[in-house]
């Protein structure tokens, strides 16, 4: 396959994926809030909050404000201490 084809079969694999199905998307986040809770609620420094999302910006599963790895809204989700990237992409706090 041409460089061009690779190059425009990657475009066209990433414009295809979805966000996973409503049900799971449910569970994750009822997992992800428990986790919240059991973590104080506890919120990240403005600097990790950064971070996070710097590491979501060129990040494949970003779609605008939203992960479609998980389908978080990643400007919520990147606040909270006990939430982490399903992909394990986020710096450590
Ligand atoms: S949370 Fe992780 S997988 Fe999702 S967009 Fe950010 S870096 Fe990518």
């Amino acid at each position: 396959m041409s460089m061009a084809g690779l190059a425009k079969k990657a475009h066209d694999d990433s414009s295809t994926k979805q966000p996973p199905p409503v049900s799971q998307q449910a569970w994750s986040l009822a997992g992800a809030l428990a986790d919240f809770v059991s973590d104080g609620c506890k919120l990240v420094t403005e600097e990790q909050y950064r971070a996070r999302l710097e590491t979501c910006d060129p990040c494949e599963y970003r779609r605008a404000n939203r992960c479609l790895k998980c389908g978080c809204r990643l400007r919520i989700k990147a606040r909270g201490r006990a939430f982490k990237c399903p992909m394990g992409k986020w710096p450590k706090p």
